[in-house]
């Protein structure tokens, strides 16, 4: 059996919402309560400002595409396009309108549009790239919601509660990466195999990755960084000790879409 609500919200983390019973969040907590009481639990992973970095030297097209399904698994995301069910196929069109992505690959092109380099290497301007939420450290998403059902923890995680979310939107047209899905469709069905360490969602209502909080509550890495072979590093950007810092160090990155100041947390070695 699948936890419920109120146990997730207890295993990432924010433990003392108690008495949610059946009722969403949005009902019981004034926005911003959420924020206030995040209490992190014993041998959970912590850090001022938490940050990736994707090494696309090391990132094949086989690796990425198994960092994306670990993530889609222990995260319930539905697959619209090879549902689990003849009976639920969709018109092709129809599934990938619809289809609800959390960690997926994009081209260069549509990675970092605007910096085309005339003299690019063939290789990186036909890699694949990891693209995932950027956990924005100013996020335009966060600021536009008119509930809260975005918004962003002290570590900088840029989370998502779906009982608040009214599915108006107002975030997927302020995020410039694309990296929030709207439910369009009851998504349960399309679930291939029900993780019961994640809660499933509801038609109506907006999602996104949330640097796998639920995870890291529980002192694991995220399960895409587990994947990865190596490829992915997760940690906190103001310990400069920390392999992130390391790499930042040692390696050129780029960021998506930098220019426009959302100051993104993911970077990219190319
Ligand atoms: S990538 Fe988009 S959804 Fe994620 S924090 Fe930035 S603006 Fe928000
Ligand atoms: S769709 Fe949900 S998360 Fe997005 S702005 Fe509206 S209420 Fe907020």
């Amino acid at each position: 059996m699948g936890i419920d609500r109120r146990e997730f919200i207890r295993i990432a983390g924010l433990s003392t919402l108690l008495g949610l019973g059946g009722k969403g969040a949005f009902e019981l907590l004034a926005p911003g309560r959420v924020e206030a009481e995040i209490i992190p639990a014993p041998g959970s992973m912590q850090a001022k400002r938490w940050a990736m970095v994707i090494n696309q030297k090391k990132l094949d097209d086989a690796t990425a595409q198994k960092c994306a399904a670990a993530c889609h698994r222990v995260h319930n995301v539905p697959d619209f396009i090879n549902p689990p069910d003849d009976k639920l196929k969709l018109a092709p069109e129809v599934a990938h309108r619809h289809q609800i992505k959390w960690l997926w690959t994009e081209h260069y092109h549509n990675t970092f549009p605007g910096e085309e380099q005339p003299h690019l290497s063939e290789k990186v301007e036909h890699m694949n790239f990891m693209v995932l939420c950027n956990h924005c450290a100013n996020p335009p998403c966060v600021r536009v919601c008119p509930t809260k059902a975005t918004f962003q923890r002290e570590d900088g995680i840029v989370m998502m509660d779906m009982h608040r979310c009214i599915g108006c939107r107002f975030c997927m047209a302020g995020c410039p990466f694309g990296a929030r899905s709207f439910n369009w469709r009851d998504p349960r069905p399309y679930v291939k195999e029900t993780f019961p360490g994640y809660p499933t969602r509801e038609i109506g209502v907006v999602e996104k990755c949330t640097f796998c909080a639920e995870r890291l509550a529980q002192g694991l890495q995220p399960a895409c960084v587990e994947a990865s072979r190596g490829a992915m590093i997760f940690g906190d950007l103001e310990d400069e000790k920390s392999q992130v810092r390391e790499y930042l160090r040692t390696y050129f990155t780029i960021r998506r879409k930098a220019h426009l100041g959302t100051n993104p947390q993911v970077y990219y070695i190319v």
